[in-house]
C-alpha cells in the first residue's frame, strides 16, 4: 500500500484523488488518508501529489503513518 504522510498536512490540493483508479483516498482530521486494504500499490499517485507526502509502505519510518492511514480510513 502506499501511505499519506505529515507533509500532506493542510495541503489543500486533491491531485492524488483525482487519478486513484479505485478511490481510496479519504478525509483525514487535517490530511487526506489512503485506505490501506484498498489501495492496489499502482503508484499513480505519488509523482502526482504537489507535496511529495505519498510513500510506499516500505519507506522507513512510515510506520506510524500507517497506522494513522489505517485509523482514519476506517473511519468511513
Ligand atoms: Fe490509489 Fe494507486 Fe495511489 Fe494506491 S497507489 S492510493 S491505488 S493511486
Amino acid at each position: 500500500t502506499y501511505v499519506v504522510n505529515e507533509k500532506c498536512i493542510k495541503c489543500k490540493y486533491t491531485d492524488c484523488v483525482e487519478v486513484c483508479p479505485v478511490d481510496c483516498f479519504y478525509e483525514g482530521e487535517n490530511m487526506l488518508v489512503i485506505h490501506p486494504d484498498e489501495c492496489i500499490d499502482c503508484g499513480v499517485c505519488e509523482p502526482e501529489c504537489p507535496a511529495d507526502a505519498i510513500k510506499p509502505d516500505t519507506e522507513p519510518g512510515i510506520e506510524r503513518w500507517l497506522e494513522v492511514n489505517r485509523e482514519f480510513a476506517d473511519k468511513w
